[in-house]
């Protein structure tokens, strides 16, 4: 099939052709004639296959097409996204794909002053792209009308949930028209994903392109068994031996993240760590390091690094293993992207060996594992508990509304007296748990 084939508009079809894309994706495939014809969709899609577009070409193709509403521009198109990362790649893609159209788009989230986000609605933007807690600051402060929406995407709507975003997001739906076209993507499926969906999604049609929780079919993945002690030699050589061009490293926590950013860069390996502790502006300013290959390693924590769209990114290595097995599946997403094949190597420790057995069953896979030379671990080393984090001493989730200026992020916190961190792992003000156990492999997360 060829994206002439679809029934886009030229406009459309000339940003596709400059962007060099020749076939439509899976998702885009079976997505794109769905939406069209104006149906609601469900959609099972992690990133990297392509959803983006699958979404928001026929987005702009059904605004193009459906007649101008007359006086100042209303907000037509809106899409949600869980962290600020997404939501920019999210708004460049929109930009990208819309050039040839006369539309206006604007991104929106935290950790940026809002009074600038305020004058440019002033002037009439058709599609927003937007971090559910800035937009709801906007909307308190009658800043932005979200009234006239006719077009509705939820994406990533696994991670919005998990990083507590529900209810803005119910805030949210309230204020839209009820007559809208909604979308909603997921890479995974949970109870609670469905009853959001059946929330306010009009017999949605849906569409599947990898089975739930599969990892990605061009992934190599292999597991380096080695000790705690030596991960960072290990990781030094493995990159100089291979001559690794561009890595982007996983840990757990931000400490960790921002250590071994350091570490390595003593080492001669530059290196940057991009966190929810870091301040937008230099999220921002690692990220395009990292794009323009001024930066070899990008180290980063799991939120910190949702929506980070690289073209064939080559190599994804797991310094620690998520303690939420389902973030391994988006960690190795990250490459391997739209027909690219990539490689995910995980620095396994003994303490580590749960982690794995919890990933190995949500992938119905066993990953091979590869001894290096001189690197073999010290069987007479134990397994320790794994701490995750450092208790209730941070504030702030990551890329969602963090306390590092998410901008009236604490609003509900004052009322359930829970801080952003306890909200999104799940715990009161007390620090205890409040959502029933979940089995090895599904934990809370601990720590952006
Ligand atoms: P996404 O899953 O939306 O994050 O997209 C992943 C990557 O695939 C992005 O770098 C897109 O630019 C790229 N992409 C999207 N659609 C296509 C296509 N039809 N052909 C080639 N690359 C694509």
């Amino acid at each position: 099939m060829k994206f002439t084939d679809l029934g886009l508009n030229e406009h459309i079809l000339r940003a596709i052709n400059d962007q060099g894309y020749d076939t439509p994706t899976p998702v885009q495939e079976k997505a794109i004639p769905l939406i069209l014809e104006g149906k609601d969709v469900l959609a099972g899609a992690q990133t990297g296959t392509g959803k983006t577009a699958g979404f928001t070409l026929p987005m702009l193709n059904l605004l193009a097409n459906s007649p101008k509403p007359r006086g100042k521009r209303p907000v037509r198109g809106l899409i949600l996204t869980p962290t600020r990362e997404l939501a920019a790649q999210v708004a460049e893609n929109v930009r990208d794909y819309g050039k040839y159209l006369p539309f206006k788009s604007m991104v929106i989230f935290g950790g940026v002053s809002i009074n600038p986000q305020i004058n440019n609605l002033k002037t009439g933007v058709d599609i927003i792209i937007a971090t559910p807690g800035r937009l709801l600051d906007l909307m308190n402060q009658r800043a932005v009308d979200l009234t006239q929406v006719e077009f509705f995407v939820l994406d990533e709507a696994d991670r919005m949930l998990d990083m507590g975003f529900i209810h803005d997001i119910k805030k949210i739906l309230k204020v839209l028209p009820k007559t809208r076209q909604n979308l909603l993507f997921s890479a995974t499926f949970s109870k609670e994903i469905k009853t959001l969906a059946s929330g306010f999604l009009n017999d949605p049609s849906f569409v599947e392109v990898a089975r739930t929780n599969e990892t990605a079919a061009k992934v190599e993945q292999i597991v380096y068994p080695v000790d705690k002690g030596r991960k960072r030699e290990m990781l030094t050589q493995l990159i100089r031996d291979n001559n690794w061009e561009q890595v982007l490293v996983f840990t757990r926590t931000k400490h960790m993240a921002n250590r071994l950013a350091e570490q390595l860069d003593k080492d001669g390996i530059s290196s940057s760590a991009i966190h929810g502790n870091k301040s937008q502006n230099a999220r921002t300013k690692a990220l395009a390091g990292f794009k323009a290959g001024k930066v070899k390693v990008l180290v980063a924590t799991d939120i910190a690094a949702r929506g980070i769209d690289i073209d064939q990114l080559s190599h994804v290595v797991n310094y620690e293993l998520p303690n939420i097995a389902e973030d391994y599946v988006h960690r190795i997403g990250r490459t391997g992207r739209a027909g690219n094949s990539g490689q995910a190597v995980s620095l396994v420790c003994v303490d580590e060996h749960d982690y794995l057995r919890g990933i190995e069953s949500l992938i119905k896979t066993r990953i091979s594992q590869v001894q290096i030379t001189g690197f073999t671990p010290d069987p007479s080393i134990k397994a320790e508990a794994i701490q995750n984090g450092r208790g209730g001493k941070r504030g702030g989730g990551g890329g969602g509304r963090g306390g590092n200026g998410g901008g009236g992020g604490n609003r509900n916190n004052a009322r359930s007296g829970r801080s952003n961190e306890q909200r999104n792992r799940g715990q009161n003000s007390n620090g205890n748990s409040t959502r029933t156990p979940k089995p090895r492999g599904q934990r809370s997360r601990h720590s952006d």
